[in-house]
């Protein structure tokens, strides 16, 4: 005891009276913000615009009922894992679930990461990992990705063999840009000793292909493979806080170290569990978002915008006669919300689109040509 009283430094004890200063390499941080703007059309953080199927808000609800509130719930989340890993074809000791993915993802940062072991990233990507791995005290070696956000491999390459990473994030399909990383590219990617390679596939169901088919294929030779999902995108159920991960059983028991105990309640065990006996209502739910996004992008192709071709629930584009944020006000004027990445770093001037109902995507595709007229 004495010694943990000692490894605290005596400016953080000085008063009785006043806070410890927080960790200095977190001092500089911002967290993480997504405007919240009070607007009719909300199309800014991904959310499925569709709730989701009633037969499960019923089942839900009914068996809300049976739960012992006064009991912890099941520590290894026995049905929900068993459940997931039954979808995916794999054994239940390859599932680890969390509140939402960026939980799976702070529990990968704090068994693989931290101080000494560096996490490499190919940026424009998902600003979370860089986050997360701050956070959690992990070094990052980043490299940038290609100007159509492809990985340009020798970038990878290099990046790989200077920073030798314990943890390497792939995000395909990949968030701001929307496009997946093929199965060539992410093979080649974990040939090149990334170190536990994680793929972050929230909009994995929007794609053609997913690295859980690389597992799949060559289990032995693809065990350093991670593949990160959530519930919160295609499944409607943003709300419900739940991601998970499919890896070797190896990884699955590095995070169970991490984890809090009882860190999934029982309400949410049982609200993933569920969902699952509603897989084919979630499929039609993705396939009238494809049609949807097929239709934004067709129209935007006639804006004088720059646009890539998306795998995911959201289309990124860039204003070219009018600068980003006045359209964003533009848009926002017309009580529509999306997101103004224009700041971000490699994706400059740019803003992101999430795939809405049709009658929401009308409401924007209108607000927008208005605003660039
Ligand atoms: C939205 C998103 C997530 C989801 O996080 P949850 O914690 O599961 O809601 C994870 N990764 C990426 C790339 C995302 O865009």
């Amino acid at each position: 005891m004495a010694d943990v009283v000692d490894a605290v430094p005596p400016d953080a004890t000085s008063s009785s009276s006043s806070l410890p200063a927080v960790r200095p390499d977190l001092a500089a941080l911002d967290g993480y913000h997504s405007a919240q703007v009070d607007v009719e059309v909300r199309l800014n953080t991904n959310e499925s615009p569709m709730p989701p199927p009633v037969g499960w808000q019923e089942a839900l609800s009914e068996a809300i009922g049976t739960i012992e509130f006064n009991r912890y719930p099941d520590r290894e989340a026995t049905a929900l894992r068993t459940a997931l890993a039954a979808s995916h074809g794999v054994g239940v000791d390859q599932i680890f679930c969390g509140n939402g993915s960026n939980e799976v993802l702070q529990c990968l940062l704090l068994a693989y990461g931290g101080p000494g072991r560096t996490a490499a990233l190919f940026e424009p990507t998902y600003t979370l990992h860089r986050h997360i791995a701050r956070i959690t005290g992990t070094p990052v070696a980043a490299g940038p990705r290609q100007d159509d956000f492809c990985l340009d491999l020798e970038v990878v390459g290099r990046v790989l063999a200077e920073a030798k990473p314990a943890i390497t994030f792939l995000c395909s399909p990949n968030n701001p840009s929307g496009r997946a990383d093929s199965t060539d590219e992410i093979l080649a990617v974990a040939g090149m000793d990334p170190g536990l390679l994680v793929v972050d596939e929230a909009y994995g169901q929007f794609a053609p292909s997913s690295a859980l088919d690389l597992r799949r294929n060559d289990p032995a030779g693809t065990r350093h493979i991670a593949v990160v999902r959530t519930f919160s995108k295609t499944w409607s159920m943003a709300g419900a806080r739940l991601g998970y991960l499919v890896a070797d059983p190896e990884v699955v028991r590095a995070l169970e170290l991490v984890a809090l105990p009882y860190h999934l309640d029982a309400v949410k065990q049982l609200a993933g569990r569920l969902a699952l006996d509603y897989a084919a209502q979630m499929n039609e739910r993705v396939a009238a978002v494809v049609v949807e996004r097929e239709r934004i992008a067709a129209v935007l192709a006639d804006l004088p915008v720059e646009t890539w071709p998306s795998d995911a629930n959201f289309l990124l584009f860039r204003p070219t006669s009018k600068d980003a944020r006045v359209v964003w006000a533009d848009l926002v004027s017309g009580s529509v919300l999306v997101r103004d990445c224009s700041q971000w770093p490699g994706v400059t001037g740019c803003l992101r689109v999430t795939v809405g109902l049709p009658e929401e995507n009308d409401r924007f595709l209108a607000a927008l040509t208005e605003s660039l007229r």
